[in-house]
């Protein structure tokens, strides 16, 4: 790891300023935010980020979780994963939330790792953590060493010629299905972007992965008030599949609520994870669904709809029957919950 500088801002309103000098937000940034580690520091150490300014943010007041006028729920951008996934409005009103986070990495990792730097967590494609290796995402123009190398856990949704790389975060695939708001405080303000528009496709520049600019602090995240309201019966379920039964990134997963009444579907919110280069909201299966009986056939056509622009790599073709499997899998747990 090589040497940098170490900053410790007074208020929100430095760390912006400070950062505001930076060259970029995106790979290669030379100042960065430091918020639990769980992700910098690995990189730092492998020389895939080298900052040589960070900026703790880790004391700045952006840790409260509280209930929104409205009925919904503000997350602080410094709130612990694992404050979050036992919080009992989170339990009560998002449980599709507190799953995915709590399926996620481990006890010790989830008691470090924060909201912001969950959303501004890095793939785990291992020729982006590999120096030695070409890498578009690392190295703009290098190539791509998976799409001729091992792809097995990378993306069948989203990708280019120039990166396949998944998105990992389990707990972005809950937000998405939740339509969470991500405020975000920058040299000019603050503003508020859908999380449905804040990560980006890789396209020709899979080195920007946010449409965050230099300077921009994510404050806080919003989720609206839970979904179908005044619905009988309104179900969510996490189910994410993995090569071990803990302590692994999924190689699909679903997050899904779905509001039934005499039976027939309708409201539906469907993310998938593990498969896409970024959180996978399918408005298509949730389309497929409304107005049809909550029964495994109709879960099951959902599935062959989220899953249809798939597009598998040499190794990861399962992918594709696996992510339907889960989906359909979770509307079926989501029912009989
Ligand atoms: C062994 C291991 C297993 C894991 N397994 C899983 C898993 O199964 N599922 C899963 O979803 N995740 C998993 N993770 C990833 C983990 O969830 C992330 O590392 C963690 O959420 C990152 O949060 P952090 O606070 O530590 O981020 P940091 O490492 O501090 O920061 C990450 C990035 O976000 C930026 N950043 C942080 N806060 C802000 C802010 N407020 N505004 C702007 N930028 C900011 C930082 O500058 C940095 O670029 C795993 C990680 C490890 C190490
Ligand atoms: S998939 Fe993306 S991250 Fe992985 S090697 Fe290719 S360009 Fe790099």
């Amino acid at each position: 790891m090589r040497t940098f500088e170490f900053i410790r801002p007074k208020d929100p309103a430095e760390a912006v300023a400070i950062a505001a000098q930076a060259e970029t937000a995106q790979q290669g940034a030379n100042i960065r935010f430091l918020a639990g580690g769980t992700t910098l520091l690995d990189l730092m150490k492998l020389n895939v980020e080298t900052p040589v300014r960070i900026i703790d943010i880790n004391r700045l007041p952006l840790d409260t979780i509280e209930a929104t006028p409205e009925g919904g729920l503000k997350i602080g951008a410094t709130a612990r994963n694992s404050d979050l996934a036992h919080h009992a409005k989170v339990r009560r009103d998002y449980p599709v939330l507190s799953q995915a986070i709590l399926s996620g990495a481990s006890t010790q990792l989830r008691n470090m790792a924060t909201t912001a730097g969950n959303l501004l967590q890095r793939t785990r494609c291992a020729y982006f953590r590999d120096t030695a290796m070409p890498c578009n995402k690392r190295d703009p123009g290098t190539g791509c060493s998976a799409i001729t190398g091992s792809n097995r856990t990378l993306a069948i949704l989203g990708a280019s010629e120039h990166c396949i790389a998944t998105n990992p975060s389990d707990m972005c695939v809950a937000m998405a299905a939740l339509e969470a708001i991500i405020h975000v405080q920058g040299s000019n303000g603050m503003r508020a972007v859908p999380i449905g528009e804040f990560h980006l496709l890789p396209g020709e520049t899979p080195h920007r992965e946010t449409v965050l600019e230099p300077g921009d602090l994510v404050t806080h995240v919003t989720l609206p008030p839970p979904p179908f309201a005044g619905a009988t019966a309104t179900k969510q379920v996490y189910l994410k599949l993995r090569d071990r039964a803990s302590y692994e990134f999924a190689l699909a997963s679903a997050a899904v609520l779905i509001a039934i009444e005499d039976g027939n579907v309708t409201g539906a919110r469907v993310a998938l994870g593990g498969v896409g280069t970024k959180p996978w909201r399918s408005p298509e299966a949730e389309a497929s669904l409304i107005g049809q009986a909550a029964i495994q056939v109709n879960f099951r056509k959902a599935a062959e709809m989220a899953l249809r622009d798939a597009k598998p790599q040499s190794e990861n073709a399962f992918k594709i029957e696996l992510a339907k499997r889960c989906l359909t899998h979770a509307l079926n747990m989501a029912v009989a919950a």
